[in-house]
């Protein structure tokens, strides 16, 4: 499946017209593949969770956001995928537009791939996904380490439930509660708050 066809879903439920979310298939693979988490004042507060994978962002959202302690199992529920510009969007959604409130990238950078086989050949992300299990070393700002993404149900169309549990390495820290103390975007260091007064004077 091409990367347009990926996009389908996402593209239909948007009027590009009105929402300055990106329309996508402007940008190309980097060399390290990159995750996002948008934290999103939508009708309910939630973290929508993104990894590169097969030329567009496979995207999770993840009402509470993610932990840094491996005991808290923070549901994760499947969303359509993304362009890749979408890892830089930071704005306002317009009310009554598909996902209408506040979007801020609570954190981003580069990820690895950690699923090996028995012969500790890496298994491609894509069959991890078909599978329905993820693991994931994250370099961002607020979060590292390894980071599991597991489908709670067979898979499936109407299956979109999985779970995000930080894995247990020497970034695990279950004092740590960086949605709680760091709530800022780290693109621009702005506030939910702060990117909604400045959108609604231009
Ligand atoms: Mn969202």
């Amino acid at each position: 499946m091409s990367e347009n066809h990926r996009l389908r879903d996402y593209q239909a439920k948007r009027d590009f017209r009105r929402t300055g979310e990106p329309n996508g298939g402007g940008r190309k693979p980097g060399d390290k593949p990159v995750f996002v988490i948008q934290k999103h004042d939508a009708r309910a507060m939630h973290y929508d969770f993104r990894l590169e994978a097969e030329g567009v962002l496979k995207s999770w959202a993840v009402p509470k956001g993610p932990s840094t302690d491996p005991r808290q199992k923070r549901l994760a529920v499947a969303t359509e995928d993304h362009p890749l510009e979408y890892a830089d969007f930071e704005g306002v959604i317009p009310e009554g537009q598909y996902g209408g409130g506040t979007v801020l990238v609570w954190d981003t950078g580069s990820y690895r791939n950690l699923k090996e086989d028995a012969n500790g050949e890496e298994v491609p992300i894509r069959k991890c996904l078909i599978d329905g299990h993820v693991t994931v070393w994250l370099e961002g700002e607020k979060l590292t380490g390894g980071y599991a993404l597991v489908r709670t149900g067979p898979g499936g169309a109407g299956d979109r439930n999985w779970l995000l549990i930080k894995m247990k390495d020497s970034e695990a820290d279950a004092r740590r509660s960086p949605v709680s103390t760091q709530p800022d975007s780290v693109l621009t260091g702005r506030s939910l708050e702060q990117i909604a007064q400045e959108e609604s004077r231009t």
